[in-house]
């Protein structure tokens, strides 16, 4: 199925000057986060004359039920990915339109019609989709210039696993139409290793850093709308999940471990862009080794394990014996220089 849950998506110097106008006489409603938020009145003081409620920093069962009593005609999101999940769910429980105000590049989850959910505990649970209403999303430049820069720098690489993931579960072209535009689409985001990243570019915000902001944001989520299973997560992400259960790697952003998972999976299929991968990767100080994420030798016979039964929960194909994958990780124990 293609699914796409945005009308208007406005990536402008001032787009937050706009708000007022798309809430019109409705009443509104902000689901606000603890540093976002703030920063968003800096830019825009008049934010702070609309209603605003507190996220409690986790997409959980809980936190939707308690916010869920409130019942404005329209939500507007300000914060980063998990409170715009929260949000989506929340809107489309009670089917009304959605406004949101990414305030982290770092995810694409103003443009996706799902949910991640989580326990209280920050524990990942399940994922919802739904048909939910995005009215717009408002990107607006003063104040994603001022974000953090690491968030940026693991949302690229979160959006540059689009491609070699799809590419993992759909080859590079297909005669499904929704798959090949989510393909193609997956590509451009598969091309942005190719434009400079580095802090002084993010903060000076020229016409690149506004194309990888647009991909990271937008592009990226629109992948999965239209090529839906097709051009999901896969190997990568899997190695994500598993990192995640190792208290070591908490430090580390989602686009960092689904780095590391990167090579892992590129590994995994012998591709000839392993090495262009794994350079890039370290040229932008993302880890590359077990030792960076803090996983020891002795460890790793776990982490095979828990890889091997997050691809069998996830329904990926294609993995081969759990002895390559091991010998793929020892090899990835420490820094490779070369
Ligand atoms: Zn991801």
């Amino acid at each position: 199925m293609i699914r796409q849950a945005v009308l208007e998506y406005d990536h402008s110097h001032d787009a937050l000057e706009d708000l007022h106008t798309v809430i019109g006489n409705r009443e509104a409603l902000i689901l606000r986060g603890l540093n976002g938020y703030g920063e968003a009145v800096r830019v825009s003081p008049c934010l702070a004359e609309i209603p605003s409620v507190r996220f409690y920093g986790e997409c959980s069962d809980e936190e939707i039920n308690r916010l869920n009593a409130y019942r404005p005609d329209v939500w507007i999101a300000v914060g980063g990915g998990k409170l715009i999940d929260t949000a989506k769910r929340i809107a489309f429980t009670q089917s009304v339109p959605l406004i949101v105000v990414p305030t982290l590049v770092s995810n694409c989850a103003a443009f996706t019609p799902l949910s991640v959910i989580y326990t209280e505990e920050g524990s990942y649970t399940r994922y919802d989709t739904f048909p939910v209403v995005i009215e717009r999303v408002i990107a607006d430049e003063r104040l994603l210039r001022e974000s953090p820069y690491d968030y940026f720098k693991a949302g690229v690489i979160d959006t540059v696993a689009k491609w070699f993931e799809s590419r993992y579960i759909s080859g590079t072209t297909s005669r499904d139409a929704g798959i090949q535009s989510g393909l193609s689409l997956a590509a451009q985001c598969g091309e942005l290793m190719d434009l400079s990243i580095h802090e002084q570019n993010f903060r000076h915000y020229g016409p690149d850093i506004r194309y990888l902001v647009d991909h990271v944001l937008a592009v990226g989520g629109a992948v999965g709308g239209f090529g839906d299973a097709g051009t999901r997560v896969a190997v990568a992400h899997a190695v994500h999940n598993a990192l995640s259960r190792f208290d070591s790697t908490h430090q580390w952003l989602h686009g960092d471990k689904v780095g590391f998972g990167l090579i892992v999976q590129e590994r995994l299929i012998r591709s000839d862009d392993t090495l262009l991968l794994e350079d890039w990767l370290q040229s932008i100080d993302a880890p590359t080794s077990l030792t960076q994420l803090g996983i020891r030798p002795d460890q790793v016979e776990e982490l095979v394990t828990s890889i091997v039964e997050e691809i069998t929960i996830q329904g990926i194909r294609n993995l081969e014996d759990s002895e390559q994958l091991k010998e793929i990780l020892i090899n990835l124990q420490e820094v490779v220089y070369k």
